[in-house]
């Protein structure tokens, strides 16, 4: 009989690590199932300038591997497999992994999923060797390195690809938004905010094909208006939604909205989605003993450090329920 977690967390950005921090120092003993690829979005991120604590920065990945290795410092147990169910056959939580070489089952009192999400791209060539080298995809986090700079472009044409496209408008000289329809999706008042700028201009019917350049993003490749043309770029940042890693769930109990972010209380102020449960903790998933956090449950914020809040916010919310739900 495998050993009985009091909880166990799911994912490797900020929430997840988070979150095993805080269950660790409240001595609960967290195993983290981190993922075959771990540490999430951050590690597909260069310079990190906007995660408190570094004075200079610190890159994407060594801010990831800091996090899990304060997380080891505090005894706290990690898998790196991929987590591919939760089930409750009785009183305790199953959670299943691809793995033949561990336990495939795991089981815990309680669980904290934080398995975030991922920035749809289009798989452009040159995507590959050019992403984090000019091509990204969180202009809010990256527009300060783009100051002066000529060109750069947003892909999009929701409320993301606007606000982006106003972010990187503050220092760089011209930025463009290739929209792939003649018009936007975005709301009209952020709509109205982008086309009172002089510096941001609207490609409508345009499409990003292939981005250029040896070291760094030199040129975008775009079809516009159904001809082929090359442009200079310093940058290009796509904003065309995300995908919240939440498959696993389906048939778990966990209630996921349509686009499968995890709903909680939490989703009322942050996606204006109304969840209530009664008398549930803000990070509760409709599964009493789960609970969510970061990028997986928030559409609007995306960012590293409300990731951790969160994870922290879940840490605190699956301590109390354990404390009140012992056997
Ligand atoms: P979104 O609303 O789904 O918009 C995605 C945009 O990307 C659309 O313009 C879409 O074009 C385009 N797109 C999708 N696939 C594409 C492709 N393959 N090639 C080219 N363009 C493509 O996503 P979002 O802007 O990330 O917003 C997500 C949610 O967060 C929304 O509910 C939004 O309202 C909310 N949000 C709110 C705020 C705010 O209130 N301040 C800020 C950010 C996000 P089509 O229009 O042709 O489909």
């Amino acid at each position: 009989m495998p050993e009985t977690r009091e909880v166990i967390i799911i994912g490797s950005g900020p929430a997840a690590w988070t979150a095993a921090i805080y269950t660790a120092r409240a001595l609960l003993k967290p195993l983290v199932i981190a993922g075959e690829q771990g540490g999430g979005q951050l590690m597909f991120t260069t310079e990190v300038e906007n995660y408190p604590g570094f004075e200079t920065g610190i890159l994407g990945p060594e801010l990831m591997t800091a996090m899990r290795q304060q997380a080891e410092r505090l005894s706290v147990e990690i898998i790196d497999q991929n987590a591919t169910a939760i089930t409750k056959p009785g009183d305790l939580f199953s959670v299943s992994l691809t793995s033949p070489n561990t336990p495939n089952t795991l089981t815990a009192r309680a669980v904290i999923i934080a398995t975030g999400a991922t920035a749809n791209t289009l798989h452009l060539p040159g995507e590959d060797q050019l992403m984090g080298r000019g091509v990204g995809t969180c202009a809010v986090c990256d527009a300060p390195f783009f100051k002066g700079r000529k060109q750069v472009f947003v892909v999009g044409g929701g409320d993301s690809a606007v606000e982006e496209a106003g972010e990187l408008a503050k220092f760089a000289q011209h930025v463009v938004m290739l929209v792939r329809r003649d018009q936007l999706r975005a709301s009209p008042i952020l709509q109205q905010r982008i086309t009172r700028l002089q510096n941001i201009e609207i490609w409508y019917n345009a499409d990003a094909t292939e981005l250029i350049g040896d070291k760094v993003l030199t040129q975008v490749k775009v079809t516009r208006q159904g001809r082929s043309e090359v442009h200079p770029a310093d940058g290009l940042f796509y904003a065309i939604g995300h995908a919240p890693a939440t498959k696993f769930l389906a048939g778990s109990g966990v209630t996921l909205d349509a686009k499968g972010y995890i709903l909680t209380p939490l989703s009322t102020v942050i996606s204006g989605q109304s969840f209530q449960l009664p008398n549930a903790y803000p990070t509760a998933t409709s599964l009493r003993g789960v609970f969510a956090a970061g990028d997986c449950v928030d559409p609007r914020y995306r960012q590293a450090i409300t990731a951790a809040g969160f994870g922290c916010m879940a840490a605190l919310d699956a301590q109390r329920w354990l404390e009140r739900n012992s056997a």
